[in-house]
């Protein structure tokens, strides 16, 4: 009987199996479609100075509703594109259209314009017409390549550190920004920020959720606010929710945020275009969001 029940329960999850093969199966075949048919979307989250928290720019996020399938998230349908190689004709559609949005921004009262922040996938990153693709996004759009900044994960970087530290300098060199993304989610090493012509390094949610109540991440956030200073790269803190962790990162002189706090992503739009212009970087958030320093 033991046997029987033991033999059922491999079925049962045989079948099951199935059943995730053919879900995702399902999954790749939407996704295609909707990459084909231009149904994606572009969120973007503002980019704040601190202590000042002036909007200097935003991150581009993907989104994806589909019919079929309703919202899927981005950690869902990202990692899916990059396994079947996908991410490379969405990464290029997502620059192209980043672009072209963030070409039509108007400079804000102090005259400087707004970036913005594109990622890319480390398969992206790693295939041959990734410069050409760049180059060209840039061309069609007319952004200069200073309002753009690709951001990297760290993760991507670990695999093989030679090549993308060669491949990171051909785009430094076409004067566009680079950000090291996520960083301390993954086995960082201190290393990557030697070794990667990165300008700016994105310390990991998960470091900054409890820099305001946990001494060791207080600690770590320090360390890598100091290092990165120290080999001339600037620091963002990525998901900022509260007030006192602002406070606390800026007192350690993080030099940028990103989260709730700021604001959430939200699709192109007069609103948004007017949060873009309507502070210079240097002048206070007359909110909540005030860090007296
Ligand atoms: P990421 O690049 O690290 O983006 C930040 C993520 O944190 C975004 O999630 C954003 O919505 C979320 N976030 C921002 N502020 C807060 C906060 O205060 N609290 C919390 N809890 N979350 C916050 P999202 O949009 O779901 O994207 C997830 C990841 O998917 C991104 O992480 C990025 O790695 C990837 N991704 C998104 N769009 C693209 C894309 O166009 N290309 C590629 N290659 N990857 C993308
Ligand atoms: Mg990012
Ligand atoms: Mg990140
Ligand atoms: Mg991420």
């Amino acid at each position: 009987r033991g046997r029987v029940a033991h033999f059922r329960t491999e079925l049962l999850e045989d079948a099951e199996t199935t059943d995730a093969v053919r879900a995702r199966h399902r999954m790749e075949r939407r996704l295609r479609l909707a990459i084909e048919s231009r149904s994606l979307s572009l969120h973007y989250q503002p980019v704040v100075t601190l202590p000042s928290g002036g909007v200097t720019g935003v991150e581009a996020l993907a989104r994806w509703e589909d019919d079929e399938l309703g919202r899927v998230a981005p950690d869902q349908f990202i990692p899916l594109a990059e396994r079947t190689g996908l991410v490379v004709d969405l990464g290029r559609w997502v620059l192209q259209t980043a672009c072209r949005e963030a070409a039509g921004w108007p400079a804000g009262p102090s005259g400087l314009l707004p970036t913005v922040a594109v990622n890319v996938s480390p398969v992206q990153l790693a295939q041959r017409g990734f410069i050409d693709d760049v180059t060209r996004a840039l061309e069609d759009s007319g952004l200069a390549p200073d309002r753009l900044c690709l951001e990297i994960t760290e993760t991507a970087a670990i695999t093989d550190l030679t090549a993308t530290a060669a491949r990171l300098a051909q785009v430094r060199d076409l004067g566009v920004r680079l950000a090291l993304d996520d960083f301390g989610a993954g086995h960082s090493a201190l290393t990557l920020l030697r070794a990667l012509p990165v300008h700016l390094v994105k310390i990991d949610r998960s470091f900054i959720e409890r820099v305001a109540s946990d001494t060791a991440d207080a600690v770590l956030v320090r360390l890598v606010i100091e290092a990165a200073h120290s080999l001339g790269r600037r620091v963002c803190a990525e998901g900022v929710e509260t007030a006192e962790q602002a406070q606390q990162l800026a007192s350690m002189g993080c030099d940028s945020a990103q989260g709730w706090l700021f604001g959430r992503p939200e699709p192109a739009s007069p609103r948004l275009a007017a949060r873009l212009t309507s502070r210079s970087p240097a002048e206070p958030l007359a909110t909540d969001a005030v860090l007296p320093l």
